[in-house]
């Protein structure tokens, strides 16, 4: 297994509370990295603290609460960061959620939404860490990645404002690649499948037949949903592409993404 080391290495995670995003604070703790984690909830972002606190005895962890929709909020958490740790190596832009909906029963204020979850999550962090991440790019690695859907090179109908938003989303993460790199910041992004996570707990909570377990409801839906790999995928296994990709073991990668969907991609 290679073996990195990122003491004195900063990674903030926006959405570190919860799913891919918590098991993304956990890998980068266990690899030495001081951590910044964000979220709305209050006592979710506390839980999720006291959790990783005490898996990784001597954490250099901040949980700051924030929502990335809100400016205020996000440059007080970048201003948080600065004071705690001083810099940002690497910034996972992860905080979200989808939105299941047709083109007929989706409103002009759910596309409003949608598009703004979707655009204003990446815009906002990055816009507040980059003076950071630019000048740790001066003296080494500095990496942006984004947390993206399949969805954006494979649309599905359910799901039309969410899949609309994934395409621009990644035409933004390579844009951002290009204008970034002459700073040396690199920009990235994974296209997830189904992860097992927060929000697909809450879905299980309110469509699983009575008595109905988590293992029989996610593996009839793999079926169903013909995820060649046959379940749903791990935070775990989001998080390592993530790690791979906001770490210097990617330094030669930027404006490119991994997909992590259990083969679900029909594209060559
Ligand atoms: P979880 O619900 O487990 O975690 C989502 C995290 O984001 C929580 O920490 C949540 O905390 C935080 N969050 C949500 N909205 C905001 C906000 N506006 N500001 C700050 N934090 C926020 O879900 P996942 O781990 O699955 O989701 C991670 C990302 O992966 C999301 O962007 C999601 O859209 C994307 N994704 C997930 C898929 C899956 O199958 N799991 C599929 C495709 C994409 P709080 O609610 O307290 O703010």
């Amino acid at each position: 297994m290679i073996q990195i080391d990122l003491t004195g290495q900063v990674a903030v995670v926006t959405g570190g509370s919860s799913g891919i995003g918590y098991a993304t604070a956990d890998l980068l703790l266990r690899a030495g990295a001081s951590v910044a984690i964000c979220g709305r909830d209050a006592a979710r972002l506390a839980s999720a603290e006291a959790k990783l606190r005490a898996a990784h005895a001597d954490a250099q962890l901040l949980a700051h609460r924030c929502d990335v929709l809100d400016a205020n909020d996000v440059n007080a958490f970048a201003h948080a960061v600065a004071e705690r740790f001083g810099r940002t190596d690497m910034l996972i832009n992860n905080a979200g959620q989808g939105r299941v909906s047709t083109f007929a029963d989706t409103t002009d204020e759910a596309w409003r939404e949608e598009l703004d979850l979707k655009y204003l999550s990446i815009i906002r962090p990055t816009r507040a860490f980059l003076p950071m991440l630019r000048d740790a790019a001066s003296k080494g690695d500095a990496a942006i990645v984004c947390v993206n859907s399949l969805l954006a090179l494979q649309p599905e109908p359910h799901m039309v404002a969410t899949s609309s938003a994934r395409a621009g989303v990644l035409s933004l993460t390579k844009s951002l690649a290009v204008e970034f790199a002459p700073q040396r910041v690199r920009v990235n992004s994974i296209l997830i499948g189904i992860v097992e996570s927060g929000q697909w707990r809450r879905r299980y909570e309110t469509q699983a037949q009575p008595g109905q377990s988590w293992e029989d409801w996610t593996g009839e839906l793999a079926r169903t949903k013909h995820i060649p790999l046959g379940r749903f995928g791990r935070p775990e296994e989001a998080a390592q592409a993530l790690f791979y990709l906001a770490t210097p073991l990617s330094s030669y990668t930027t404006g490119s993404h991994i997909d992590v969907s259990g083969g679900v991609a029909r594209h060559v």
